[in-house]
């Protein structure tokens, strides 16, 4: 089967269960697990904040993010589409007990304009609103990138209206890899950073979230209380530092796979839309077909993808999906029977 439902199918090759079999580990929540405390200081360093804490999802690094930033009763501005609103199980209300201000956006891309007329007053009136968060890349805006620029203006507009500005960077790898980003002068824009290793980056699991020291000193306790505490967990850590070593620069293969499958699309007179590719995600827009209908129109042909809508579509490139791969996919798409 070829996998195009999401990158986080991929399994870790033979050399990253080498990585992880050698790791040293330690209790990690006691600290003393040195792969974890480098993979930590690493991806710190290399986005130019202090520390940076482990944990098993990209869900938890988000939620923790909010709650540190929050207090109950404030509330968050983020995208109407965005993954901290619409997929970590109503979270920013069951964890944190916040409300949120959602911006309709283009693209989902948040521009300062969006941002500007959804503070609240101080008058008591109303929920403080305390924390801008941002994704990059952009899932449902179909893995588009932020210019820099624009990341700027949020940055400097938070720091003015005293917000703490969280960056979901699930994907944000991709992005840096896409636009040429130098890391440190993007990584300090924000307040804190969620970076998942298990998407394009190809580990088992994992993602780290990034801030200051006295941001990550709660963001551990935080974890603990939502049992997000692991023991040995150096050998999933080691997994994240093979990656950081050997997936990054090859993600551009991902990205010119997409776009060659977006090419292939825009060909095809069943598509009625094709969002330009930036990055590894593809979604699309068929012409009145059902996309349950196109999924299994694909399964049947050995290709497995999700539907992103009622007739919308996505396809997501990475690691385990190879040359070989996409040259049966495009030659599948080009004998679809519509
Ligand atoms: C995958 C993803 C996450 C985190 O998901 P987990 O499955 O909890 O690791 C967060 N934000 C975005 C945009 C994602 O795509």
């Amino acid at each position: 089967m070829i996998d195009l439902r999401s990158d986080t199918v991929t399994k870790p090759t033979q050399k990253m269960r080498e990585a992880m079999m050698n790791a040293a580990v330690g209790d990690d929540v006691f600290g003393e697990d040195p792969t974890v405390n480098l993979l930590q200081s690493t991806l710190a360093e290399k986005f130019g904040l202090e520390a940076g804490l482990f944990c098993p999802s990209g869900t938890m690094t988000n939620q923790i993010a909010i709650n540190v930033h929050t207090s109950p009763g404030d509330e968050v501005i983020c995208d109407q589409l965005s993954h901290v609103y619409n997929y970590e199980g109503g979270g920013i209300a069951r964890n944190s007990g916040c409300s949120v201000k959602l911006i309709q956006s283009t693209n989902c891309q948040i521009s300062l304009e969006d941002v500007k007329t959804k503070i609240n007053p101080s008058d008591s009136h109303y929920a403080r609103t305390s924390l801008l968060c941002v994704e990059d890349t952009v899932n449902k805006g179909g893995g588009v990138c932020y210019e820099f620029d624009q990341l700027k203006s949020l940055s400097e507009f938070s720091k003015e209206e005293k917000l703490a500005y969280h960056l979901d960077g699930a994907r944000v790898v991709n992005a840096l890899v896409a636009k040429g980003h130098n890391w440190e002068s993007y990584g300090s824009l924000f307040d804190s950073i969620s970076v998942c290793l298990s998407k394009g980056l190809g580990t088992p699991g994992g993602s780290v979230l990034l801030g200051s020291q006295s941001f990550i000193d709660e963001a551990h306790r935080v974890r603990k209380v939502m049992g997000g505490g692991m023991r040995q967990t150096g050998m999933l850590a080691a997994a994240g530092l093979y990656a950081l070593e050997n997936n990054v620069d090859r993600m551009i293969e991902d990205h010119q796979k997409a776009r060659l499958l977006g090419e292939c699309l825009k060909d095809q007179k069943w598509v009625s839309n094709v969002v330009p590719v930036e990055t590894n995600i593809v979604v699309f827009e068929l012409d009145g077909i059902p996309a349950v209908d196109f999924q299994a129109a694909l399964a049947q042909n050995g290709i497995l993808a999700m539907p992103f809508g009622p007739t919308k579509m996505r396809f997501v490139t990475h690691l385990d999906f190879n040359d070989q791969d996409l040259s049966s996919t495009i030659k599948c798409l080009e004998q679809m029977p519509y």
